[in-house]
């Protein structure tokens, strides 16, 4: 048991380690493609391995295939098919700890079997090139949700961190929500332009996610949600998974990296240096300049009480059932005392002490996602014959 739990009630231990954990999003398909990289083993860096999944109780995890929204064409095709292998193959060569799953019945299974529940998500429709063949082809590999967006508009999506070039989402764009109803594949909305989110939400028939959002009312980032936004997104069912990095949760945090832009540019001149092109080493060097950075009291400090006010104000304005996790872990700076995945089951116990229900709790946890993905489910099955 790590230190992090042993600091945790009894109670928030048993409720913890009882409940189905899911997290939506997780960037450590990166260190998958770096050879050597054994996930079986602890690490003293990055923040996710079997031991530690094991330690904070995580029972279901979402790969993220992702490359940059500058990549596009059939080499992101390829890209995305190289680091969909890489999961599979991790997952074949860990069966003891890991199974792939692609339904919520399947993860309720690995967790009764005491195994983790990999699954797979693609971040950023300009890996489908266009082609709703390709976005066919993922969902059949085992693919089981796409954001829209990454940090670029694509092709048929205007993304939050770009300017607006479609209005939202093309008439293909429309075509695309409306194939991954019929695939299956929940529509994640974390990364997209608001009126790409408010296009998509019109269309879906199936309610939608963001797997790695937190809420703009706290930290004014165009990445997170508007109050408007995440109570439609829960009118339709949908849920808000909060995204633990700490630009996208402390406002301090966020005003400090604004008003030294010299310190973001000698950080990514740095990361360069360090890593040249390799993405992985780029974003684990990323979280070291930046503990660098607060250490140096360049930036200041933020720690992973952030993320309960996050899960708060999302619960206060829509309640427990609209909100999970999505953690952002291998891809993000963390906050501090929520490094690794072992330290989840502070959250439990935070929310415990806040006077949350152990259902509320659970829910959050992860049976929020889960009813997404049966509804998910059940509205491609309607669908089933439609054109
Ligand atoms: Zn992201």
């Amino acid at each position: 048991m790590s230190k992090s739990s042993d600091e945790i009630s009894p109670r928030a231990k048993k409720l913890h380690f009882s409940s189905i954990v899911v997290d939506t999003h997780d960037d450590t398909t990166q260190r998958l493609l770096t050879p050597g990289f054994d996930i079986g083993v602890r690490h003293t860096d990055g923040s996710i391995d079997i031991p530690r999944m094991r330690e904070g109780g995580l029972g279901a995890i979402f790969f993220s295939i992702w490359m940059s929204g500058t990549v596009t064409g059939p080499e992101a095709v390829k890209r995305s098919l190289d680091q969909i292998d890489a999961i599979r193959e991790m997952v074949r060569t860990h069966a003891k700890d890991l199974v792939l799953c692609t339904t919520a019945a399947e993860i309720r299974r690995a967790h009764a079997d005491g195994k983790i529940a990999v699954l797979m998500g693609v971040e950023g429709g300009h890996m489908i090139d266009s082609d709703l063949a390709v976005l066919r082809s993922y969902a059949g590999l085992g693919v089981r949700y796409m954001t829209l967006t990454h940090s670029v508009n694509d092709e048929w999506a205007d993304s939050s961190t770009d300017k607006p070039a479609h209005n939202g989402l093309t008439d293909f764009g429309k075509e695309v929500v409306r194939e991954m109803n019929r695939q299956g594949m929940m529509v994640d909305i974390s990364h997209v332009a608001d009126k790409t989110f408010y296009d998509a939400l019109a269309i879906s028939q199936a309610p939608m996610i963001a797997s790695h959002s937190s809420c703009r009312a706290l930290c004014d980032h165009p990445r997170d949600m508007t109050d408007d936004m995440i109570k439609a997104l829960a009118s339709k069912g949908g849920v808000i998974h909060i995204n633990y990095y700490v630009g996208f949760l402390s406002q301090e945090y966020r005003d400090a990296m604004k008003s030294n832009p010299e310190l973001d540019k000698q950080m990514q001149a740095e990361i360069e240096k360090r890593c040249g092109k390799n993405e992985d080493c780029q974003l684990r060097e990323g979280d070291n300049l930046v503990r660098e950075a607060v250490a140096a009291g360049k930036l200041p400090r933020v720690t992973w009480e952030a993320i309960i006010q996050h899960i708060d104000h999302a619960v206060k304005l829509v309640g427990a059932d609209h909100v999970g996790l999505g953690s952002d872990f291998d891809g993000a700076n963390m906050p501090y005392g929520m490094e690794d995945v072992s330290m989840i089951p502070k959250i439990t116990d935070a929310l415990l002490k806040k006077g949350y229900s152990e259902a509320d709790i659970r829910k959050i946890l992860g049976e929020n996602t889960l009813r997404v993905m049966e509804q998910v489910e059940a509205t491609a099955k309607s669908l089933a014959q439609s054109k």
